[in-house]
């Protein structure tokens, strides 16, 4: 059996087809009533729709069989398709050589009389054919063969029909697509714009419109999103009265851009009139035929940046002037490159001329020998760790050779971890006149109290004798005076002593005769000598033995008198005072806790210095010269200890201060030695 001829341009055909979407889709009531007329037309009980595939005959409509589908093999319509314009006719099967052994023929379907006019699309190709059959011989007359024709014919356009439906709504569905996928894109941009960390608004028309503005440009406005969709005038007449609309006109007629930076502006925000600084913009947005249709409206608040330049500029105005009229000198130092330099005051409290170059190394050789390392250790401090710089040292002037004491405060500026621009600068001040002051009052003191020690020791004889002699003759009125009168004969040389020791201190000659002993002893020495005389307080002491340090004894009893006596002069009577000895860590802890006056943190920095007394109502009564914390503060740093105070004004103080402890070794050995 020979199978129908492939046409030459089957591939294209077979595209063709598929491009109607038609095959292996559900039966349709259009292209089965066509089937259907087929068939009462030519009178036959079969009547098909075949569509020739690659490599079947697919029935769209079929009447009168069942199967849906055979081999293009056995396909009379594969016949057909060759001829496109002409109608296949085949009387009886049985006796045409082409399909006498056809299966179809053959078969139960038993296939006689076949009339197939071809399926022609408006490209030429036959997609397959409208067919009628007929198990016995038959021949068809004009008229069915025209009508058979003219339903072919509707056939493929039902077919090209559908395809258009189809393609419409591909088409429609593609752009519902591109409509969703634009409202994402939109919503996308909008969002950007919404969370963008800038003020940001869009503008349209001639009376720019407000189309859309984010958060930050509503509280620019310090409006809600009511005013979308108004002209600027209606929605923002305070900022319309700025002039901006006339300059935004501008820029939708130019199509360039308008920039403003730091523009200070005052304007009724929330009510409330009030001055800004921004950065804007106005920017014209120009569509494909190059015409603006809109403007971008981008703000940046400024305000804060440029108040605290502002005041930052003022505040550097103010400090120079400060430094000026006080005569100081600076310097700067750049922590990272080590840079330094000096001001012309500077150079001329080191002995330098204004013109004159002056190297940090230059600078320290002009400090006397016995300050110099002390100050470039607290220079390299204040650099690598950032500690307070205050410090006073002699200078000997490099050209003057004159010597000038200076006092140099300063400290490290760093913002964050910006190492670049970290540096050390300060003001440094000529006390030359203070320290001469300070030195003849040294003197002074020094020289009186040492002309008073000797009188004062044989007056303390006198009155010793006078007691003697007063109780040998019963005298009590004598005894009594004798006795107030050594009283006061001692306080006057305690004071004297403390001047003395000052002098010594300043002047370095301080010496200390230390030995190992238990601190105990001396609580405890305290202990029975202050009970005596304090019987307006209560004194509670608390100690254990075995806290051994090695130091001077008479100079470690003198602190502890000092802060007791202290203690007892600035709280109430009646109060308790506690005293206390512990160790802490390598270290002999003593403090004395009473419930007085207190002192306030700026006092406390301060009542460790020489002759520094607090001044106000509570203390003005109580005498004092303020030198004991100080000579308590050189002990204890003489000995390597520390000494501070916590306290709150009102509540009372706690004073306290640290020994060095003995070494556990050392305390061994001692304790062996003994026992041998
Ligand atoms: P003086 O007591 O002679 O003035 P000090 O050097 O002992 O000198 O003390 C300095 C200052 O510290 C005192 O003038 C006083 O104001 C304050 N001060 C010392 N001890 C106490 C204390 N326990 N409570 C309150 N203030 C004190």
């Amino acid at each position: 059996m020979p199978s129908a001829p492939i046409p030459h341009n089957d591939q294209e055909r077979v595209a063709a087809l598929k491009s109607y979407h038609i095959l292996d889709t559900a039966t349709e009531k259009d292209f089965d009533e066509l089937a259907e007329l087929a068939s009462v037309i030519c009178n036959t009980p079969i009547a098909l729709i075949s569509l020739v595939d690659k490599n079947r005959q697919w029935f769209k409509a079929r009447k009168g069989i069942t199967d849906s589908e055979t081999d293009r093999a056995l396909s009379f319509c594969a016949y057909a398709i060759n001829k496109p314009d002409e109608i296949l006719e085949v009387e009886d099967a049985r006796e045409d050589a082409r399909f006498v052994d056809n299966d179809l023929v053959t078969g139960d379907l038993n296939l006689v009389f076949y009339t197939g006019v071809p399926l022609v699309d408006e490209n030429g190709y036959a997609l397959g054919s409208l067919c009628v059959i007929d198990q016995e011989r038959k021949k068809l007359n004009n008229m069915q063969r025209s009508a058979l024709k003219v339903l072919a014919n509707q056939v493929i356009d039902k077919l090209t029909l559908r395809r258009k439906v189809i393609e419409l709504q591909e088409a429609q569905n593609r752009n519902l697509r591109l409509n969703k996928l634009l409202i994402t894109k939109q919503q996308e941009a909008m969002q950007i714009i919404k969370n963008t960390p800038m003020a940001m608004a869009l503008h349209t028309g001639i009376d720019m419109t407000i189309v859309f503005a984010n958060d930050m440009m509503l509280n620019a406005w310090g409006k809600d999103e009511k005013v979308f969709q108004l002209p600027f005038n209606i929605a923002l007449p305070e900022l319309a009265a700025l002039d901006f609309p006339s300059t935004m006109r501008r820029v939708y007629r130019t199509g360039i851009r308008y920039e403003q930076n730091e523009a200070h502006m005052t304007y009724s925000h929330f009510g409330i009139l009030k001055q800004f600084y921004y950065n804007y913009a106005f920017t014209p947005l120009i569509n494909e035929d190059g015409k603006v249709w809109g403007i971008l409206n981008t703000a940046i608040d400024m305000t804060n940046v440029v108040r605290n330049r502002l005041a930052a500029e003022s505040a550097e105005q103010q400090l120079r002037l400060a430094v000026q009229s006080a005569d100081l000198g600076t310097w700067y130092i750049n922590a990272q490159t080590r840079e330094f330099i000096p001001s012309s005051k500077l150079k001329e409290l080191f002995g330098y001329r204004h013109d004159d170059a002056l190297s940090y190394e230059a600078a320290l050789m002009q400090i006397t020998e016995d300050y110099r390392a002390k100050v470039a250790a607290a220079v390299e401090a204040t650099i690598t760790q950032g500690e307070a710089y205050d410090i006073e040292y002699p200078i000997v002037g490099y050209r003057d050779k004159k010597l000038r004491w200076v006092r140099a405060t300063g400290r490290l500026y760093k913002s964050g971890n910006d190492n670049e621009t970290a540096h050390f600068s300060g003001t440094i001040a000529d006390i030359t006149e203070r320290k001469e002051d300070e030195q003849r009052k040294n003197d002074f003191i020094g020289m009186v109290s040492h002309e008073l020690k000797t009188p004062l020791t044989s007056i303390s004889g006198y009155t010793q004798l006078q007691l003697v002699r007063a109780s040998k003759n019963d005298d009590k009125q004598g005894q009594e005076l004798a006795i107030k009168s050594k009283r006061q004969i001692d306080r006057m040389q305690a004071l004297i002593t403390g001047f003395l020791d000052v002098a010594r201190i300043t002047e370095g000659k301080i010496m200390l005769n230390k030995t190992d002993f238990d601190i105990a002893v001396i609580i405890k020495t305290v202990q029975d000598e202050l009970l005596a005389i304090h019987n307006t307080h209560k004194l509670n002491f608390n100690f254990f033995e075995g806290v051994k340090i090695q130091a001077d004894q008479d100079k470690v009893e003198q602190i502890l008198v000092n802060l007791i006596n202290n203690a007892v002069k600035y709280s109430p009577q009646g109060t308790v005072i506690n005293i206390k000895c512990s160790t802490k860590g390598n270290d002999a802890f003593i403090a004395v806790t009473d419930h007085g006056i207190g002192v306030n943190d700026i006092d406390q920095t301060n009542i460790f210095k020489r002759f520094y007394r607090v001044d106000n109502t509570q203390t003005t009564l109580i005498s004092g010269f303020g030198i004991g914390l100080y000579i308590c503060k050189e002990i204890v740093e003489r000995h390597g200890g520390k000494i501070g105070v916590d306290s709150k004004i009102g509540k009372g103080s706690t004073f306290w201060f640290t020994l060095p402890l003995l070494p556990v070794a050392e305390i061994n050995n001692s304790h062996i030695h003994l026992k041998a």
